[in-house]
């Protein structure tokens, strides 16, 4: 199928995990990808991305390198048509009373000012002719849990963010929607494990099965499915929405 037939998306942070199952699922689907990363040269995962995706290094975090890039993107493709917020980071996993401001502001810059940045230039470009801004909140963006507290918070203010401004731009025609995933298996998900003790990664991803009643963890297609339906015209009557992708772990 052709979802999202020549529709140029941009995919933040797609070198691995998510962003890079969202940006091969993209482009299986008809769409022309642009990936943000941060890595100076492309990373693997472009490599199976054909010749409809090119690669830009991009500090999200940093205004001058989003407003360059999305206007470079803009001028190889022609267009912008969909803007998927993916770049994140968990930061420090310490309770509130020991985060020092440096850690709470470096998870903000990325996870919060980073989806303001991208927001910000790309909206002018989608001014006149429409678009889908998919935003990754979390789980973590919805309920609470006992660990990385500048994570929980960024992912609030994410889900916010994607409301106020799926209201501010609807008359435009430009769509915002959030997608809160479970856990998905990422290197993030790994890095976090670790960071809680793990050794064993087999047991670890077993014990966070338990947490999902649908019995697995999650698989970044699970999210990239969800990303394809938002930047397709399929979803072309939803804004403002929450799109909670999580095995359950909400239901209860
Ligand atoms: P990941 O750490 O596996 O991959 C994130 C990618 O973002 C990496 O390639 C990294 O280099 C890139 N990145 C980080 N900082 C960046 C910056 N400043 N500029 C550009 N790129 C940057 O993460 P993931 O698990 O694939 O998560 C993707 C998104 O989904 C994140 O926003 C995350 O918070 C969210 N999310 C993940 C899970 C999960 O369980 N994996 C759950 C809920 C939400």
């Amino acid at each position: 199928m052709r979802r999202v037939e020549n529709k140029v998306c941009i995919v933040t942070g797609g070198a691995v995990g998510i962003g890079t199952a969202c940006a091969q699922r993209l482009v299986d689907e008809g769409a022309r990808v642009a990936v943000f990363d941060l890595a100076i040269t492309p990373p693997a995962a472009m490599r199976g991305l054909a010749d409809r995706a090119r690669y830009w290094s991009v500090d999200v975090a940093t205004e001058i390198a989003v407003h360059r890039a999305i206007a470079e993107v803009v001028e190889h493709f022609g267009s912008l048509d969909v803007l998927v917020n993916n770049a994140g980071i968990a930061g420090t996993n310490k309770p509130t009373h020991e985060v020092t401001e440096d850690e709470w502001d470096r998870v903000q810059a990325v996870n919060v000012k980073g989806v303001f940045f991208c927001t910000k230039h790309a909206v002018p470009h989608m001014w006149d002719r429409g678009g889908s801004i998919v935003n990754l909140s979390s789980i973590y963006g919805l309920v609470g849990a006992p660990d990385v507290p500048p994570y929980h918070a960024s992912k609030g203010a994410v889900a916010l963010m994607s409301r106020t401004d799926a209201l501010l731009y609807a008359s435009r025609g430009i769509r915002v929607n959030s997608i809160h995933p479970g856990y998905i298996w990422t290197p993030m998900v790994e890095g976090h494990m670790r960071d809680t003790g793990a050794t064993d990664m087999d047991a670890a991803r077993r014990d966070l099965a338990q947490l999902h009643p649908i019995g697995r963890v999650g698989e970044p297609d699970d999210i990239a499915w969800g990303v394809v339906y938002l930047a397709s015209d399929e979803s072309a009557f939803m804004t403002g929405a929450q799109l909670v992708i999580d095995g359950g772990y909400t239901a209860r």
